[in-house]
């Protein structure tokens, strides 16, 4: 079959067509292709006619390819193939199409194929397959439960988290609806509700958006999950996707989370109802005392003028533990203060040293011990004179206190560039070391003190509030059976 019988049609069908198209005589040699088959494979005609079919596809091809030719020829049938050219620059060239024989007289003369070139259609499968690959890894993968259902609520697949936080193996869900598997009961009329309203209107009220709602594992626990879910329309069905991650830690946090703040509010609402309490009781307690006191000391005179030494002596006694209730209410008084946060300073420039002279000349008259005082360097705070003289007062009555018989009391201050510090020491019953730091807690008295030492564990709990107050610190250093020393340091003023 010479080309010049082709006729027009045949030629500008030929010429202008996008598939490829080759004649091939018996040997394979080729006669003729077209402008798309040269096109495709990056070759001019001279390059081509002449040489063999074979040459030109992918070797690992060859020899199916030379089957079905051969096929086409002996069977005289159109053969279906899948094969693969290569083109002038190495690329490959995925062609899909068909063989056939041209025969003249019964004599096979020619083969002729004819191919689309399915190249770009192979990578858009590739690309499809990467990305559905690329889905079902973070279906397997997601860190949260997914679960799909269709618009009749029936599970079609669910991941392997799903399995994991429902307890249901994949077999066990898929074909059962939502609602019978992991919906609690009482939501389960809703939910169907919510669905039908969807497919009805395209509005739900949980569509995308995430919700807090309890579901069932398979043991029948209902626990607490985050849930969201989005629709998508797919061939005219509508299928649902529920992401579900499974907060049971988190709500227990949350909850251990509210019962400590509603511990704290209990223990802050006993906190001001008993400082209240300490409040009041404190007042009711000091008016009578007060005037107990003023009483006794009007008697005192009265039996001083009429010469009643017995009288005098009683009143004396009377009038000194008058003065120890009226301390010990004090102290409860402070504590209130302390509790309602009232205990405030009324702050005054002092000179230091004459300042502690003063308080220790009046503390020598109710002290047995003498009291050696070591001066510092001539400086300035800034206190509550009234607040602070308590501290040292306290400091010094319980170096006394603790000290029975004995004779000396040292008060030391020493300065430093910052601040000025005061140090009280006895020589008395001591402090072990491990209740050193708790010595100055509310209420704390040492339990392995020998008896006879009365007192509320008050007194240094106010003078560690009063010296933090006025930016100082408190401390103590002790030794059981050898003595204490207090001490408490006070910013100074600065020179200029
Ligand atoms: P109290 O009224 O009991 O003396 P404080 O708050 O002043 O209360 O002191 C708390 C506790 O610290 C005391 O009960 C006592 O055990 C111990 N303490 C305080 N000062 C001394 C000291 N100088 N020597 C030994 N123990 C002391």
């Amino acid at each position: 079959m010479e080309l010049s019988e082709l006729d027009y049609h045949f030629k500008d069908l030929f010429e202008n067509t996008n598939d490829l198209i080759h004649f091939v005589q018996l040997d394979g040699t080729i006669e003729i292709t077209n402008s798309a088959w040269l096109k495709t494979l990056e070759y001019s005609e001279n390059e081509v006619i002449g040489k063999s079919i074979f040459d030109f596809i992918d070797p690992e091809c060859v020899e199916d390819y030379r089957t079905i030719r051969q096929s086409s020829i002996t069977e005289s049938t159109l053969q279906d193939i899948k094969t693969v050219f290569i083109t002038k620059s190495g690329k490959s060239v995925n062609l899909e199409g068909q063989v056939a024989c041209a025969f003249k007289n019964g004599v096979p003369v020619l083969t002729r194929g004819v191919f689309k070139n399915t190249t770009y259609q192979k990578k858009t499968e590739k690309r499809l397959s990467e990305s559905e690959g690329r889905a079902q890894t973070f279906f397997n993968n997601a860190p949260d439960a997914v679960v799909i259902i269709n618009h009749q609520d029936i599970i079609l697949d669910w991941n392997p988290k799903a399995q994991k936080i429902f307890g249901f193996t994949t077999d066990q869900v898929i074909g059962k609806t939502l609602a019978e598997t992991i919906i609690p009961e009482r939501y389960r009329e809703s939910h169907l509700r919510g669905m039908k309203k969807f497919l009805e209107t395209g509005e739900g009220p949980v569509l995308n958006k995430t919700i807090q709602i309890t579901a069932l594992r398979s043991n029948n626990e209902e626990f607490f999950v985050n849930l969201s879910i989005s629709s998508v329309q797919i061939d005219n069905d509508w299928l649902f996707i529920a992401f579900i991650s499974d907060i049971t830690e988190n709500k227990k946090l949350e909850e251990e989370l509210v019962n400590k703040e509603f511990e704290l509010l209990q223990t802050k609402l006993l906190d001001e109802k008993k400082g209240e309490f300490l409040s009041i009781a404190s007042h009711e307690l000091k008016t009578p005392l007060t005037t107990v006191k003023t009483y006794t000391q009007m008697s005192l005179m009265v039996a001083g003028r009429n010469n009643q030494p017995v009288l005098v002596e009683y009143l004396h006694k009377a009038n000194s533990h008058i003065d120890k209730l009226t301390y010990l209410i004090n102290e409860l008084l402070d504590l209130s203060k302390i509790e309602v946060g009232r205990l405030r300073l009324s702050l005054s420039k002092v000179l230091f040293n004459e300042y502690v002279h003063d308080i220790i000349k009046s503390l020598k008259d109710i002290t047995p011990q003498t009291i050696q005082f070591e001066e510092c360097p001539s400086c300035y705070v800034n206190i509550d004179k009234v607040r602070l003289e308590q501290v040292i007062t306290n400091l010094v009555s319980n170096a006394s206190k603790y000290s029975p018989g004995l004779d000396h009391i040292d008060i030391r201050c020493i300065s430093t560039s910052e601040n000025v510090i005061v140090s009280v020491q006895d020589h008395g019953i001591g402090i072990a070391e491990d209740k050193l730091q708790k010595i100055f807690d509310r209420f704390y008295r040492v339990k392995e003190m020998p008896t006879g030492f009365s007192g509320l564990g008050i007194g240094l709990y106010v003078a560690s509030e009063i010296v933090k107050l006025h930016g100082g610190k408190i401390w103590a250093e002790s030794e059981i059976n050898k003595g204490s020393v207090f001490s408490f340091s006070l910013p100074l003023i600065k020179a200029d």
